[in-house]
């Protein structure tokens, strides 16, 4: 770091996205992409009803955000779009976090949630998962300070359901519960029809994965209308134009062919249960995902040594050097061929270290 870096950066390390492929063609299974193009007229709308790049991108994104409200059964005052969900979980750091208010989240969990504690000079806590990686929400019910729960849970895939969110909603209407639905539309269930019963309650989710558009950065939050404004009164405090014309085109043509989304999602749902199949009868054990990635582990081979064999082979899958998860890997779900690609490839691994 130069000598002119604030000292209030001095504890800060930073978030370690998922590698990405140089010159070489790899099958990409690490940073949880959705394998297929985003919406035709998500493209067609990209072309023809982008606003022109020389005039700022719409602050209110009018037309995306009505669209999109009406998709989730909210109003669009009750509704927040950032770039990317990491966008809208930052803001929720700096809005609802301070010295009084924690940051209360599971010990394994998105890798961000303690980068933007640090980044936002906030205290966190960590509660361990259980051994088999469900959340213990007796945890949260005394526990003072903001909760971060990814639903379905990063990288294991274990979902929630909603009523054990509300038991966490409900022990305490005084501090705000974020749901993080990253990978929700993969079968797990949203709690956003919970704003309207609780006004602790902020939901975020992403265009990143059940809607191809993770380059494109395009994330929302909904909640009650005071929280959101809280949300916008820091986005218009730091950057308005957060989300690009070119985007808000993009968004808007998905939102309107929901069908599209729909049907893809059902896809990865299905090519999930078959790898997790075919993976089980290789002897791995593997969580029940309700995301768009595996997590799974084999006796037979370290989870570094096998992130590492199939790199070499040309296969991009996950790994955390984190203690609890060291022997585990996280693989995306692409399409039905790259499965049986990563598949064939185990099969082999796994028979040279017979
Ligand atoms: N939450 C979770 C649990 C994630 O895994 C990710 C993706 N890395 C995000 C949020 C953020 O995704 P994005 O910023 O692309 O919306």
């Amino acid at each position: 770091m130069s000598r002119f870096f604030s000292r209030k950066y001095d504890a800060l390390t930073p978030y370690v996205p998922g590698e990405q492929p140089g010159e070489r063609q790899y099958v990409k299974l690490n940073t949880n992409e959705n394998p297929f193009p985003p919406s035709p007229k998500a493209l067609l709308y990209a072309r023809d009803h982008t606003r022109s790049p020389e005039l700022y991108s719409d602050p209110e994104a009018v037309e995306l955000r009505r669209a999109l409200a009406f998709l989730c059964g909210v109003r669009p005052e009750e509704l927040v779009l950032t770039n990317g969900s990491d966008e809208v979980l930052n803001m929720a750091f700096m809005a609802f976090c301070d010295a009084n208010h924690p940051a209360l989240f599971p010990d394994i969990t998105y890798g961000f949630y303690p980068v933007f504690a640090q980044l936002n000079g906030v205290p966190y806590r960590e509660f361990p998962l259980r051994e088999d990686f469900t959340v213990d929400v007796s945890d949260y019910l005394s526990a003072k300070g903001t909760v971060f729960i990814a639903n379905p849970n990063a990288p294991t895939g274990i979902p929630l359901p909603p009523a054990a969110i509300e038991e966490i909603l409900a022990a305490d209407p005084e501090r705000v519960v974020v749901v993080d639905e990253a990978y929700v539309d993969f079968g797990g269930t949203s709690c956003i029809p919970l704003i309207k019963k609780y006004d602790n309650l902020l939901v975020t989710q992403t265009f990143s994965k059940s809607r191809s558009m993770a380059g494109a950065r395009l994330g929302f939050g909904v909640g009650n209308e005071a929280l959101i404004r809280d949300l916008n009164t820091l986005r218009y405090s730091t950057n308005p134009y957060n989300v690009n014309s070119l985007t808000l085109a993009l968004g808007l043509g998905t939102v309107l062919e929901e069908a599209y989304t729909q049907k893809n999602c059902a896809e990865i749902i299905r090519v999930r249960e078959k790898t997790a199949k075919a993976l089980r009868e290789l002897g791995f054990t593997a969580t029940d995902s309700a995301a768009n990635f595996l997590f799974a582990r084999s006796e037979k081979i370290g989870g570094e040594d096998l992130y590492l064999t199939l790199k070499a082979r040309g296969i991009l899958i996950r790994h955390f050097a984190k203690p609890r998860i060291r022997d585990w890997n996280r693989i995306t779900v692409g399409t039905e061929a790259q499965m049986e690609t990563l598949l064939s490839a185990v099969r082999d691994i796994l028979e040279e270290r017979k």
